[in-house]
């Protein structure tokens, strides 16, 4: 079932991506209180699993979450991460550049941040701003920011071939939910502070931001590190979407507890 949902969803780089096509309101006939319930059996069997994970101590699953303002990517990290334990679980979020990151190049902060041998990472946006950012914004000349798409796909192979899988979800709000979002934070002053003007000025350029989005999904996806367009109007969809590929991607990595247990036999703790 999640195969199937796995290749509906995949950025296949050999298609160009448009992403209006890509229906952000899909519910694939699933039932919202159904899937509250699937969506916590999901996320006892990562734990499950992550447990073997800790345990084993020689592979890491990198989760990237990339998407417009309002398309979820906090909400996603609170429902689908609660649940796991923390000690093996390192979520990172992603601002503007400051500081000693400014002195260094691009990848230097996101490599630091790579999620240790057991763990589970999470990046709440990633490498893939110095790409888009710089792109709408005309901060870096074209030829910049274009050859980063190769430096990204070698920097994942990299984490790849060295035992961390990297999953990357694009969380596709539409215009208009991203509208109703914005305005009812605006509104309601539990959380108008996550309010950011540019959040406006953003939206009003949401044509640059779909066609920079569409070309880095495309140029970027590989089989080591697969982009999946996550349908994110409805949150339960969003939340279940992704859980369910990083359940997937567990059950394959199939991590092992360690041997000591065959060689504890006859041990008697006094
Ligand atoms: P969020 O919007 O993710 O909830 P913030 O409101 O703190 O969190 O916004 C983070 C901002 O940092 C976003 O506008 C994002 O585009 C920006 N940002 C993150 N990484 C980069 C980068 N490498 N270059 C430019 N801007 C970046």
């Amino acid at each position: 079932m999640t195969e199937r949902l796995r290749r509906q969803l995949l950025v296949r780089s050999s298609r160009p991506v448009d992403l209006d096509q890509w229906p952000s309101d899909e519910t694939f006939g699933w039932n919202k209180d159904a899937a509250k319930g699937e969506l916590n059996k999901v996320i006892g069997e990562m734990a499950f699993i992550q447990r073997r994970l800790m345990a084993e101590a020689t592979q890491s699953l990198l989760v990237v979450l990339q998407g417009r303002d309002a398309s979820g990517k906090d909400g996603l990290v609170r429902h689908v991460m609660t649940g796991l334990n923390p000690a093996g679980v390192r979520v990172v979020s992603f601002k503007v550049p400051a500081g000693v990151e400014k002195d260094h190049d691009y990848l230097w902060r996101c490599h630091k941040a790579v999620p240790a041998r057991g763990q589970v990472g999470v990046w709440n946006r990633s490498h893939y701003e110095d790409i888009l950012v710089p792109r709408v914004k005309g901060l870096v000349a074209e030829d910049v920011w274009r050859r980063r798409y190769r430096h990204v796909r070698d920097f994942e192979q990299l984490l790849a071939d060295e035992g961390t899988r990297v999953l990357k979800f694009y969380l596709n709000v539409s215009h208009e939910v991203q509208r109703q979002r914005l305005q009812k934070r605006i509104d309601n002053p539990e959380s108008s502070w996550k309010h950011d003007p540019s959040d406006l000025s953003d939206r009003e350029i949401w044509p640059l931001y779909e066609e920079a989005y569409a070309d880095v999904l495309r140029e970027t996806s590989r089989p080591h590190a697969p982009w999946y367009v996550v349908p994110a109007d409805n949150k339960w969809v969003r939340d279940l979407v992704v859980a369910r590929i990083m359940l997937d991607e567990l059950v394959d990595m199939n991590p092992q507890l360690p041997l000591a247990e065959k060689t504890l036999k006859g041990t008697t703790v006094v």
